[in-house]
């Protein structure tokens, strides 16, 4: 017997028929003799919407109502969760976040858990009732209602897992794991069985979406075995046919590469011919941190005549407030140009084999060498090697390294 926490993303609670067969699961693993709790989304597309009626009211809308609202959707699907259990015959409650007390910080819209003081909840599962957890949603200090930023209740979820000294926490979703590249761009993807948190830390940061990054962080520190899996398949959790995230082992290294993921929607910028003198580096970055603007990967090139060109890559969205930004710096800089391009994307090679395994970086550069594919910009760390390449050639880029790292399946 152990005690599971099951967590429910909006599409598989997108209506009431799903929420009924989320509810099927529930049972399923119940009548194993397991002790559940079970934490829910929002019906897929909530969340958006009544964000999307609190801008109307006004755009520049108090935090505090703004969490009074767009916490609601959670609030629903817990109590329909519950009642599909009670349907089924099972011991059934609904938790909002306040009454478990899932205890956060007061930075609304995206608080931080400080505690989840599970004892009522626990004692009552250990009774033999199901507790429902409306997920992405806490209380601060003051009573007012908050809620954890948006994908927040896989953060919920872990942490009520954590809270609750689970065995394990079973992430229901569209999709039945994680996959060593995106399958809708390489139908040779295969899902892996198991990775460590590292590993899947350093996927959900660089583009595979499945888990929200925060849970995978809190997963790791707790040592919290979680598993993805599929809401719409038959198997049920503890079946273990998803992905399961837990701490690296050596069985686990015997691939160099475990995945790999992708960024979109980045941008490069070079300060041509700036003057290479100390001082310059915090020059450039220091007012772009104060605005806000995430740098990515730096790259300085040894110049000639006292000067030295800076790339460095950053999020699209960012690329104005950039250039804006070090218009204005021009006098302090003391550069020739700006150059800026959108149209590239990162491709990282994910893998705790990197470690002991030599040539990594030779292969990759290989491949898009024969693809004949320009590398604008590399980095590298102890489980990650990236590159950045044109957007054009994600495809053939992903392809090729999937087939060259022999992460193609059989
Ligand atoms: N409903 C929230 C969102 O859409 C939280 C979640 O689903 O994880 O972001
Ligand atoms: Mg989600």
């Amino acid at each position: 017997m152990s005690l599971l926490v099951l967590k429910f993303g909006g599409t598989s609670v997108g209506d009431v028929e799903r929420i009924k067969n989320a509810a099927a699961k529930v049972e399923a693993e119940v009548r194993r003799g397991h002790k559940v709790a079970v934490v829910v989304s929002a019906m897929a597309g909530v969340t958006d919407q009544l964000i999307g009626y609190c801008r109307s009211v006004s755009p520049h809308h108090s935090p505090r109502e703004h969490d009074a609202v767009v916490s609601t959707g959670e609030q629903i699907t817990a109590g329909l969760m519950a009642m599909a259990l009670q349907q089924r015959g099972l011991n059934a409650r609904s938790w909002q976040g306040w009454q478990v007390p899932l205890m956060t910080d007061s930075t609304h819209s995206k608080a931080r858990i400080m505690d989840v003081k599970a004892e009522s909840l626990l004692k009552r599962i250990q009774d033999g009732e199901v507790g429902v957890m409306a997920g992405f949603q806490g209380i601060a200090g003051d009573g007012s209602v908050t809620t954890l930023g948006r994908g927040g209740s896989d953060t919920s979820a872990v942490a009520l897992a954590v809270a609750l000294k689970a065995d394990r926490c079973d992430i229901y979703t569209d999709v039945d794991g994680v996959y060593t590249t995106d399958p809708r761009i390489d139908s040779k993807a295969s899902k892996i069985p198991h990775i460590s948190y590292e590993e899947m830390l350093e996927m959900a940061s660089r583009g595979a979406k499945v888990l929200q990054t925060r849970s995978v962080e809190m997963a790791m520190r707790y040592h919290m075995p979680v598993q993805v899996l599929s809401t719409f398949a038959n198997a049920v959790g503890s079946d273990l046919p998803g992905t399961l995230v837990t701490d690296g082992d050596d069985t686990m290294e015997e691939n160099m590469v475990t995945g790999i993921a992708y960024t979109r929607d980045q941008a490069k910028v070079t300060l041509v011919k700036v003057a290479d003198r100390p001082g310059v580096a915090a020059a450039v970055f220091g007012p772009l941190a104060r605005a806000g603007v995430n740098i990515d990967m730096i790259v300085q090139t040894a110049g000639d005549n006292n000067t030295t060109d800076i790339t460095f890559t950053i999020s699209k969205n960012d690329l104005d407030r950039a250039k804006q930004v070090l218009e204005t710096e021009r006098a302090n800089i003391h550069y020739d140009h700006i150059s800026a391009s959108s149209g590239v994307v990162k491709i990282s090679l994910i893998g705790g084999g990197m470690r002991s395994h030599a040539g990594v970086a030779a292969t990759m550069f290989e491949t898009l060498a024969d693809k004949k594919i320009n590398i604008h910009a590399i980095e590298t760390s102890e489980i990650v090697l990236g590159v950045l390449i044109a957007e054009e050639y994600t495809e053939l880029a992903l392809r090729a390294l999937h087939t060259a790292y022999g992460l193609d399946a059989k």
